[in-house]
């Protein structure tokens, strides 16, 4: 179509020039650009329509332009588009409120930020001054943000760039009983195994040195690891021991992804911090935020909180919240998400597990799922090597533009594909996603040697 390729070649021409993208060398992308979105779709100006599988970087659970919630931002930018921190103001108010009444019951107060790292920067803040202590232990296989802590805490090879970063973070392996750092060989092992591991660290570390552990509830980039049962009462109860935070980052687990408002509430588990942005109100407006316990907001009565940003609540931010919160609770869709995963997404992927050798292991749940691509069952040897680029990453790269090619846009991280759709999106949609997955997973299977 003429006027399409038009604009599409303009916006090419700006975005090559002028834009720098995230995490890539610029001489090796080719951003597609994006005509417009609905519900569980986006297109490119060929009118090509994609089925989105990643819901962007995980972030777009209500879907695109929900109606009701483009409307909220509307009306709140026509009376009060920013006033600064330092007021109080209605809708910041009631989102905060919304989210502590639908958090943890220990839960107080809410500071918000711009984004899930900033979110993470201000929890270690908070658990710093509320302990007095410094150390934070971090996980490997996790991701936090890319600014100075944030990028520090995370166990992920985005870090190396940043190192040796901010000092007094202490690595720790958590459950992933597939590739077993404890050498478990089931899960009440793996839990067992990866709570003792930490109260060894924390032993030899010395508690009166540890201000926080953090921990992603569900892993999300690093591949969607579902805690076993029992870790994450086993992390309070250490935390409790030794005085220590518990930062849960639910910045991709929570509003949703996992079927509930936070993912942590799955475990009956309450930590002391919570971290969460992305599906708060699915980045229609920047928004992050923190989640503090009564004790840790104590903390801050007396005594001012040294942070701040000049958008912490910004005023459409956190009326898209409150609209986007409110939507959730008058479509269901919380019920829809678990519905998603136990009857749609769980099953099919299941399914396609029987039928596709490469297929290692499946593993999620709500709407947050993930395949594990290997070239042999037995061995478990990845599709691809541990973070692989160029080349080695050739395979992955093949079943993504078969994904594509089909209209299906996934969501791929190493010898992985997740499957996280927005929480919207209706079983029809989900089960011709998979029907293209089971398509895509042939060029898989291609690499098989097992
Ligand atoms: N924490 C987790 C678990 C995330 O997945 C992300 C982003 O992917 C972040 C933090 C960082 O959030 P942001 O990109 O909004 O700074």
């Amino acid at each position: 179509e003429v006027i399409g390729a038009a604009a599409e070649a303009e916006i090419r021409a700006d975005d090559r020039a002028y834009v720098l993208h995230s995490w890539s060398a610029q001489a090796a992308i080719d951003p597609l650009p994006i005509a417009g979105a609905e519900g569980s779709y986006f297109w490119d100006y060929t009118g090509k329509r994609y089925l989105d599988f990643s819901s962007q970087l995980v972030n777009m659970n209500i879907g695109y332009q929900h109606p009701r919630l483009v409307e909220a931002i509307k009306e709140q930018a026509e009376r009060l588009c920013m006033i600064s921190p330092a007021f109080a103001n209605d809708v910041r108010g009631k989102a905060a409120r919304l989210i502590v009444e639908r958090a943890t019951p220990n839960m107080d107060k809410v500071f918000f930020t711009n984004g899930g790292a900033e979110a993470n920067e201000n929890a270690v803040r908070m658990a710093r001054l509320h302990t007095g202590r410094h150390k934070v232990l971090a996980a490997y296989r996790s991701y936090h943000g890319a600014t100075a802590g944030a990028i520090a805490l995370t166990g992920d090879p985005r870090r190396w760039a940043s190192e040796p970063g901010t000092p007094g973070i202490v690595r720790y392996w958590g459950p992933y009983l597939y590739r077993s750092a404890f050498h478990a060989t089931t899960e009440a092992e793996e839990s067992e195994r990866a709570v003792q591991h930490l109260r060894d660290l924390i032993e030899v570390e010395g508690a009166q040195t540890i201000a926080a552990i953090v921990l992603e509830t569900v892993v999300g980039t690093n591949g969607i690891l579902v805690p076993p049962a029992g870790y994450l009462a086993g992390v309070r109860e250490l935390c409790d021991q030794h005085g220590i935070v518990m930062i849960a980052d639910e910045v991709m687990s929570g509003f949703g992804r996992c079927g509930e408002w936070f993912a942590i509430q799955h475990w009956g588990v309450e930590p002391d911090l919570i971290t969460f942005a992305k599906g708060v109100n699915s980045g229609y407006v920047p928004l992050g935020g923190v989640v503090m316990s009564q004790a840790i907001a104590a903390t801050f009565n007396e005594r001012a909180y040294p942070g701040g940003l000049t958008y912490s609540g910004h005023p459409l931010a956190c009326a898209s919240a409150v609209a986007s919160i409110e939507i959730f609770e008058d479509e269901g869709i919380l019920e829809h998400a678990r519905m998603l995963g136990t009857d749609v997404i769980g099953p099919g992927l299941r399914e396609l597990a029987e039928r596709h050798p490469s297929v290692g292991e499946v593993r999620g749940l709500g709407v947050f799922w993930a395949l594990e691509l290997v070239t042999d069952r037995q061995s478990r040897t990845p599709l691809v090597p541990f973070n692989a680029a160029g080349d080695a990453a050739a395979p992955m790269n093949a079943f993504a533009a078969a994904c594509k090619d089909r209209g299906l846009w996934p969501f791929t991280h190493f010898n992985r594909t997740h499957v996280v759709p927005p929480c919207t999106t209706t079983a029809d949609e989900a089960r011709a996603g998979l029907a293209i997955l089971d398509e895509a997973l042939t060029v898989a299977d291609g690499y098989y040697v097992g």
